[in-house]
């Protein structure tokens, strides 16, 4: 990789002087210990510029790629630079899955845990809520191993973690029996369904749940649902009580959609993993879009707020207000869930999370004209903004909204004392404690 790279959607160049690209873990350790301000890089689909850096960047993409099934202990140890899609291929015909993934399966395993990457589902933890070990190049150079058994207290603080502790190559991650899915899109979900108690049956009416609005109206345009088949994941709001019915043709006043939608209207549909009901695999349902076309709309930044789930309708009668601003700056907008969990840079951080996410047209400017409305909009509710997407909450509030986040800087500070692995947005948001 050459430097000058951008990111996926070519909204940031970044700084970097050189992009190292080792091919064995004795290369990557020796890079590291020979280069004094250090960053991995994923697959680059961040927005924000938590990868950037003015120093030198390295991938581990082109480390040996390993998927190592431990069927007693129902893990799956992964290299940390290979794609969720590709991880999935791999594991399909070992009999186990993850239990959730992404929209997307283009992104790397290292990339989304670093910063809380998620699907939906009320009952569906964050990706990084998988991770049960990583195993870490620090700033010496040395391969560290830590593990939610063996470090209850400092593992937490290690998974999600912006690359400010190391590079990571290796993470064990939880595995689930393989299971299946029939995914259905309703259209024109009404406003009346949007009250509290309803919106929470809906958040919780499949496995994994998403609401598409593009803000032309308080209805929702789009519900995506994903319903899980066999035992176990049973809803008492989903549209069907029998995993072979079909799916009635209104529900909750929406209109099952007669064809396959695409969350940005006028989008090519073929890029989205197959809707109508069918039955089919794990991965090739949980994502929306497949691995093989361009997610999302591609000519597009990014911006996502999560925030307790309970104030799910009150947050979104809120934004409701300034639809008009939304829109004009917008592709589309999703509505997800995720659960609580205890990592401590998590967004979700114990907190049953709705998260309200934007997918915005590739305008800077109108971005950032429309941030700070939706943010005074959401401040009553202390969202904390997706790591990995644009927001404009100032350091100080997002850090106040982490209790942990000085027990983060500890952990930072003891594994890269000289600060090899920050960068500019590290050292704004999460800035070295002041010595005692
Ligand atoms: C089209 C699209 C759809 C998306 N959908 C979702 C979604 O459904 N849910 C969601 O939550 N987010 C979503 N995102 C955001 C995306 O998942 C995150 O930005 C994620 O971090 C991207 O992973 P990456 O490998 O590209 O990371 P990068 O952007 O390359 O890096 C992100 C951070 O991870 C660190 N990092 C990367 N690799 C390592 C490593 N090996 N060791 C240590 N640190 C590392 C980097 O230093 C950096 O701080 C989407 C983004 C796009 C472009």
């Amino acid at each position: 990789m050459t430097p000058h790279a951008t990111n996926w959607s070519g909204t940031l160049t970044f700084g970097a002087r050189r992009v190292h690209a080792p091919t064995s873990l004795a290369e990557l350790q020796e890079i590291v210990a020979a280069t004094a301000r250090i960053r991995a890089l994923g697959t680059a689909h961040s927005f924000s510029t938590v990868a950037d850096t003015t120093a030198d960047l390295v991938s581990v993409a082109g480390l040996p790629a390993t998927v190592e099934v431990d069927a007693a202990a129902s893990t799956v140890t992964v290299s940390a630079g290979i794609r969720y899609g590709e991880l999935a291929r791999r594991l399909d015909g070992t009999g186990f899955a993850l239990a959730n993934l992404g929209s997307l399966p283009h992104i790397a395993v290292g990339g989304a845990c670093a910063t809380g990457t998620h699907g939906s589902g009320i009952a569906n933890g964050n990706l990084a809520s998988a991770v049960r070990a990583i195993e870490l190049v620090t700033a010496d150079g040395e391969l560290r191993t830590l593990s939610r058994d063996a470090d209850p207290d400092r593992f937490p603080g290690a998974v999600i973690a912006l690359g400010a502790l190391g590079v990571v190559v290796r993470l064990v991650l939880d595995v689930v029996p393989a299971f299946e899915l029939r995914q259905v899109v309703y259209q024109n979900l009404p406003a009346t369904e949007l009250g509290s108690g309803a919106l929470q049956d809906v958040l919780a009416s499949a496995y994994s749940v998403s609401l598409f609005t593009r803000w032309g109206g308080p209805q929702i345009d789009q519900v995506w649902l994903k319903h899980r088949i066999g035992p176990g994941a049973r809803f008492d709001s989903s549209p069907v009580t029998d995993d072979a019915a079909p799916f009635p043709s209104t529900w909750r006043g929406a209109r099952l959609a007669s064809s396959p939608m695409h969350p940005v209207p006028g989008m090519p549909t073929v890029s989205c993993t197959e809707q109508g009901g069918v039955p089919g695999p794990w991965h090739e349902r949980l994502p929306h879009f497949r691995l093989e076309f361009t997610p999302s709309s591609g000519e597009e930044i990014q911006t996502e707020y999560l925030l307790p789930r309970e104030h799910a309708a009150d947050a979104l009668a809120a934004l409701g207000t300034i639809r008009e601003a939304i829109a004009a700056a917008l592709h589309v907008s999703e509505i997800r869930t995720v659960a609580a969990d205890d990592l401590w840079l998590s967004p979700s951080y114990r907190r049953d999370s709705v998260a309200i996410h934007f997918t915005w047209r590739k305008d800077p400017d109108a971005v950032a004209a429309v941030l700070p409305a939706i943010e005074d909009l959401l401040a009553p509710y202390e969202p904390r903004p997706h790591w990995g997407k644009v927001f404009g909450i100032s350091p100080e509030v997002v850090r106040a909204r982490y209790p942990r986040a000085d027990d983060f800087r500890r952990l930072a500070s003891e594994l890269d004392p000289h600060g090899k692995f920050r960068n500019d947005f590290v050292d704004r948001y999460l800035p070295p404690l002041p010595l005692p």
